[in-house]
């Protein structure tokens, strides 16, 4: 028997079929484990390949001193990734990760089993940030808004109600599928808010033309903001519930044994977005992994923390609005500039005016950075 796949559209050549079972069959899943694990076991790893982590999962999770402490403080080897039928391999360097494919390539052969290449359902770049996958969850999305113009948005049987609720339901669901496992950046949040404030508007119907602002679109629509719902408190709680020795929790407590990082800024962990969604959120950072163990209290802080940051957030932005538009009687500051007398809501603010707005004046008295580095 022949068999062709279908991924993405796309059929790659067709490959002989010379065991299985029938489509259907109640032990083909048990089978299928019991041969992927087989099939593991021979393809992965020696040691020299695979990343060794040392973790503790007692004493905070932003406390990083305590895994310089010479006991309670456990090596884990790290291998492969495993989720249902998905397995993603990793190493230090591109030659081990070929090697690793090399060699799960010729185990699934010795197995019986056929290799194609995957489908992206997850986007990973080198460099290891979510640029790529997030622009991939907007395309996707757009793409599903799309699809749904003439059905739902623009049809006239459909109350506003319900076409927000399938919105929230196709497109918001799709752009923030596995969102919980992101390390997000402001340049993310933008791309994202920015989706869905073009969105929203076709929905109830408001154009450019009606000057309404954004967070008036959000509180007619009654949605959440998407920065409130990409917060990574539930499944940060999940990860701590879990038992000590699954490896979503070992790597969360965890760090790399070995290995430098560049020069300069550091990258952002999940870690980091963690605490910063904790701090909006006005939780405690010290005793947040007691309320991950209580259901009603883990309940009433998200909910409450979320309430608090959306309040937070609108009223940000109402004040930036506010010095953007009327910055005579919005901003206290005393920073005033003394050739047009335009007051400056902070210190940054009045270097970046006098040289947009008096140029002439800039290039007189240049700054003393400059000063120094001008011939
Ligand atoms: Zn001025």
């Amino acid at each position: 028997m022949h068999a062709r796949l279908c991924i993405s559209g796309n059929y790659p050549e067709r490959f002989c079929v010379t065991n299985g079972v029938k489509q259907g069959c109640v032990i083909a899943p048990i089978l299928f484990k019991l041969f992927f694990a087989a099939t593991l076991g021979e393809a992965l790893p020696s040691s020299a390949e695979v990343i060794l982590i040392r973790f503790r999962t007692d004493g905070g999770i932003f406390n990083i001193r305590r895994l310089q402490a010479k006991t309670k403080v456990y090596l884990q080897l790290v291998g492969d990734l495993l989720f249902a039928d998905d397995c993603g391999a990793f190493a230090h360097t591109e030659d081990h990760l070929q090697i690793l494919m090399n060699n799960f390539s010729s185990a699934a052969g010795n197995f019986g089993h056929v290799s194609t290449t995957p489908g992206p359902a997850s986007v990973l770049s080198e460099d290891g940030q979510s640029d790529r996958e997030v622009s991939n969850y907007i395309s996707k999305a757009s793409a599903s808004f799309g699809r749904l113009y003439t059905r739902v948005w623009n049809s006239h049987d459909i109350t506003i109600p319900t076409k927000i609720a399938v919105c929230q339901a196709v497109v918001i669901n799709s752009l923030l599928y596995c969102s919980e496992s992101w390390t997000t950046y402001a340049r993310h949040i933008k791309q994202l808010e920015s989706f869905n404030n073009s969105c929203l508007p076709k929905i109830i119907h408001e154009t450019w033309q009606d000057s309404v602002t954004n967070l008036d679109i959000l509180s007619k629509s009654g949605c959440p903001s998407i920065e409130s719902m990409i917060k990574q408190l539930r499944w940060a709680g999940h990860l701590v519930r879990m038992d000590d020795d699954r490896l979503p929790k070992q790597l969360l407590y965890g760090a790399l044994v070995g290995g430098q990082r560049k020069i300069g800024r550091p990258r952002k962990r999940f870690k980091d977005c963690l605490n910063a969604s904790l701090k909006d959120c006005a939780i405690d950072l010290e005793t947040w992994e007691l309320i991950a163990y209580d259901r009603l209290l883990r309940r009433r802080s998200i909910y409450g923390g979320i309430l608090h940051f959306e309040a937070e957030r609108s009223q940000c932005i109402i004040q930036n609005r506010l010095w953007r538009k009327d910055p005579l009687d919005a901003a206290p500051t005393g920073l005033v500039c003394h050739l047009c007398s335009r007051p400056c809501a902070n210190k940054t603010r009045l270097p970046a005016h006098l040289r947009l707005r008096h140029p002439g004046y800039a290039s007189h008295k240049p700054s003393s950075s400059r000063a120094m580095w001008l011939p």
